[in-house]
């Protein structure tokens, strides 16, 4: 089956957002989709969605095999929903998962074993086109601009300080119930970037035609500002 590329809808906006983790991807990315009227998708929450259900099956996250079962039993669904708590929705097994199980502590520690797997990443990639495929979207992730949406009208590498990341997060899962300290969330924070940076597929790379923004010392109205006229000027 032929793949959905951005560049082949016409008439379809396609933003890509990609970072490092905790750099503010998520929430620039939803508030940018509700201003430009489009839908949005974070990725990553696919990868934790079967990261979570690896840990429900006690399947180990170097388990190829088991993880392609998993992936081809259509296990993982996402469906884009501007009113779902997240901003959209996304089932394991039929079950929606929220902030809570997607941002565990126990998620954190194999979602980018798992994320690295190349029967993982197709299997993600060909669901994050479909979507693309069929609606105007904001998505947030580490290979949209590189590998989902090549073709993307608009592409940001959104960093930030770890510093800046670490106390970003904090908050995050501080709404989400999760404690964690800050010294446990930096070191959590810099190991996946090493490994989602390291990967052999599709690691985290700026596009070449990516935007950097930098946005240490900005607040996300001013990122989504930034972004925004970015989009018209496209
Ligand atoms: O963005 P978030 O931190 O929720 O992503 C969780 C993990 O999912 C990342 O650390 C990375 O390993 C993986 N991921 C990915 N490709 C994406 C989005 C996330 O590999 N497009």
């Amino acid at each position: 089956m032929r793949e959905a590329r951005s560049g082949m809808d016409a008439g379809r906006l396609h933003v890509a957002i990609d970072g490092p983790a905790a750099s503010g991807k998520t929430t620039v990315a939803r508030s940018l989709a509700q201003r430009l009227g489009v839908l949005y998708l974070d990725t990553g929450a696919m990868y934790r969605a079967l990261a979570y259900l690896a840990l429900q099956t006690q399947t180990d996250a170097d388990n190829e095999a088991a993880l392609r079962r998993l992936c081809e039993s259509e296990a993982i669904c996402v469906v884009l929903d501007s009113n779902a708590p997240l901003g959209f929705r996304v089932f394991a097994r039929g079950v929606e998962l929220d902030d809570a199980a997607l941002q565990s502590n126990a998620v954190n520690a194999i979602v980018s074993t798992i994320a690295a797997h190349p029967c993982v990443r197709d299997a993600m990639v060909r669901r994050q086109r479909a979507v693309a495929s069929h609606a105007s979207v904001v998505m947030a992730g580490r290979d949209i601009g590189t590998v989902v949406l090549p073709d993307a009208a608009v592409k940001v590498f959104l960093t930030a300080s770890v510093a800046a990341r670490v106390a970003r997060r904090r908050e995050q899962l501080a709404r989400a119930g999760v404690d964690v300290t800050a010294h446990r969330l930096k070191e959590e924070i810099e190991e996946r970037d090493r490994l989602d940076e390291t990967r052999a597929i599709a690691p985290l790379v700026p596009a070449p035609d990516a935007h950097a923004i930098d946005s240490s010392a900005m607040s996300p109205e001013e990122v989504v500002d930034a972004i925004a006229t970015l989009v018209a000027r496209a």
